[in-house]
Order: C-alpha cells, then structure tokens, then sequence
C-alpha cells in the first residue's frame, strides 16, 4: 500500500466524520494515539501490539492530511525523496547535534 492508497482508505473510510469532527477535535486524538505508541514502546507488549498502535499514529496521520488538503506522499516525496533534507545525503552526513 502507498501512501496515496493509505489516504485514499482512509479518506473513503472515516472521511464523513472526519470532516465533522475538524482539525482540533482530530489532532487531539492523533495525539491521544501518539501517547499510546509512546506507552507500547516504553512498556512490555508484544510486537503486534506495538505494530497497531504504529498503525494507528499513521492512520489519524492520514486523517488529518485529509483534512488539511495535503497529499502525504507528494509532501514526502519532496522533503525527504532526495535524501536529507539538510545536507542532501544518503546516509544524511549532518553533525550529531542537528535536528536531522
Ligand atoms: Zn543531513
């Protein structure tokens, strides 16, 4: 599945109470599933159970990409597509201490 396909899923799945909940109401439970990822990692699940919760985070990412207007894979593709988006490199040659 591409992303493209991911949002398209998504979109034709939630995107009627998407549109209904919003951007603040959506990126709150973003979120929420982001603090869940956070408890799977820190915590002693299993592997599938963390793998949902990756699966989640990326879903209501989907979701508020919906919402916003913007196409996930193009964004990607042009930030991240040639490489570090900092220093151009793959692997990225950007100092320790750099966000990148
Ligand atoms: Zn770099």
């Amino acid at each position: 599945m591409t992303l493209s396909e991911l949002q398209t899923l998504i979109r034709d799945t939630f995107g009627a109470k998407d549109g209904r909940r919003g951007t603040a109401g959506t990126f709150m439970w973003f979120m929420e599933e982001v603090g869940e990822l956070s408890a799977s990692l820190r915590g002693s699940h299993s592997k599938e159970h963390t793998a949902a919760e990756f699966a989640d985070v990326l879903a209501w990412l989907a979701t508020l990409a919906n919402i916003a207007g913007v196409d996930l894979e193009d964004a990607v593709q042009k930030k991240y597509g040639a490489g570090c988006p900092e220093c151009h490199r793959i692997p990225c040659a950007c100092g320790a201490a750099e966000k990148p």
